[in-house]
């Protein structure tokens, strides 16, 4: 299947945290959207890898997504270096997206910026035909199915817990609410009375007001309620003045 928009996440729960209003919003407008997490989260202090799972299958079902995998690299421990960049050129060049979000480029949590120049490197290497990648394993565990090369027209971090100033943001009000809906999926790493589960900086009251504030104030800048933002390492072209004007942002 080919999408046009695909978001990569460190851990199951940074797109429901970030992108998931704007991800939300192209499936409305009737684009092919997917998320590939990088890992398990199997490192986080509450819940478990096979909790987190069936959170990111229920979370998926929410934001209607085409598509949600997981590479099942190490949480904690993935580098950028070959193996791993291998991995995620072959999910690219399986997807074709034109547009590629991946993490912020600096975070509090250290994954986030390390996956942020894998996905940006493998985006970019993707493209290069002699890279050779399989989408597939035959009988005997061979590889089979060279697949093709794609490089995708944007790549763009999306802001997650630290705040970075912008390049553009996107207008969610539309769907603010249901966002909020799939990051309370992740029960077990959010605010619940009845855990009994350890205290940490995800799982206070303020979490999820501080995740709704940056939503608010982001909204502010173009003058809607809520909205994402996101960071460009290339310059955006538009055609006409035409896409400002009707948006009436
Ligand atoms: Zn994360």
């Amino acid at each position: 299947m080919k999408l046009d928009i695909l978001a990569f996440g460190a851990h199951p729960d940074d797109i429901e945290l970030s992108c998931a209003g704007t991800l939300m919003i192209e499936k409305k407008n009737g684009k092919k959207v997917g998320i590939i997490d990088l890992t398990s989260g199997e490192l986080g202090t509450r819940g478990n890898a096979e909790t987190r799972k069936q959170e990111a299958v229920d979370s998926a079902k929410i934001m209607d997504v085409d598509v949600r995998e997981n590479l099942l690299m190490a949480d904690g421990f993935f580098r950028n270096d070959e193996a791993h960049q291998l991995k995620v050129i072959a999910a690219i060049r399986k997807y074709r997206p034109e547009i590629v979000l991946c993490n912020a480029p600096e975070d509090r949590h250290p994954d986030h910026g390390r996956s942020s120049n894998l996905i940006i490197d493998a985006a970019f290497l993707s493209g290069l035909k002699k890279i050779t990648t399989f989408s597939g394993e035959g009988q005997n565990g061979e590889s089979t199915n060279a697949q093709k090369e794609w490089r995708p027209k944007y790549v763009f971090n999306y802001i997650q817990d630290k705040y970075l100033q912008p390049d553009f943001v996107i207008d969610i009000s539309d769907v603010h609410e249901k966002k909020i809906e799939a990051i309370k999926t992740f029960k077990t790493q959010f605010f619940d009375p009845e855990s009994n589960e350890p205290q940490t900086y995800l799982s206070s009251p303020d979490f999820l007001d501080s995740v709704i504030y940056r939503s608010k104030m982001f909204g502010k800048m173009i003058g809607v309620k809520y909205a994402e933002g996101y960071i460009s390492h290339k310059m955006i072209g538009i055609r006409s003045f035409d896409v400002l004007i009707k948006e009436n942002t």
